[in-house]
């Protein structure tokens, strides 16, 4: 889990006065439409903020090595800091294929994740035209200026709109 501890949150706080060893009570929700897939060749992941979280996981298990891209934005470098031991695990375990960082607060000029998708527009469109699968995790706002861009990729290299690949099952979304 990754956790962003807001100032008066009754859960995040919980969390965060745990200590180390203290027995935690929870259940598990179980969200059948954001798996990782398993049948495909590449796999794109698209995330801000905590969002990364269920990415983290997912590259952890991905027993199989199918080809997993991950796009991630964050505020600065340290941000970061708090990842960055398993990235490069799942960079050596060979999890992980690529890892594209977008800092909004680093530079004068905010880059976003959405930034990072329209330069790799040929990635994201040769995944798609091959089968394979974007997942989204993070927030809403994100989330809409990442549909947006797609949707400019799949009409211009595709031909289609993005829907046809949400209705092909190649979109899964989660985010707050
Ligand atoms: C599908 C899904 C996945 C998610 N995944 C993650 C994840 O991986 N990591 C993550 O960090 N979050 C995630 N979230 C968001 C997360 O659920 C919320 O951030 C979290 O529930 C906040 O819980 P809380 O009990 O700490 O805050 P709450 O107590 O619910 O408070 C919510 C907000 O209200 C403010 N507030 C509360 N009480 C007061 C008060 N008395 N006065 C003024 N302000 C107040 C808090 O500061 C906070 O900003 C996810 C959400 C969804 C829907």
């Amino acid at each position: 889990m990754s956790i962003k501890k807001h100032e008066f949150g009754v859960c995040s706080n919980y969390f965060n006065d745990l200590k180390v060893n203290e027995i935690v009570k929870a259940q598990v929700k179980r969200n059948l439409d954001f798996h990782f897939p398993t049948d495909v060749k590449d796999v794109v992941m698209i995330a801000n903020g905590t969002g990364i979280a269920p990415f983290l996981g997912m590259i952890n298990d991905n027993q199989s090595k199918i080809k997993t891209h991950l796009f991630w934005g964050g505020r600065t470098q340290d941000s970061l800091s708090i990842y960055e031991n398993i990235i490069d695990s799942a960079f050596s375990k060979k999890t992980l294929s690529s890892f594209h960082i977008a800092y909004s607060q680093e530079q004068k000029d905010k880059i976003y994740v959405q930034d990072l998708i329209l330069e790799h527009q040929d990635l994201l469109s040769g995944v798609l035209n091959t089968n394979g699968v974007i997942m989204i995790c993070g927030s809403v706002a994100m989330q809409n200026r990442v549909l947006e861009v797609l949707h400019t990729i799949t009409t211009t290299h595709l031909d289609k709109p993005l829907s046809a690949f949400e209705n092909n099952d190649q979109l899964k979304m989660d985010c707050y």
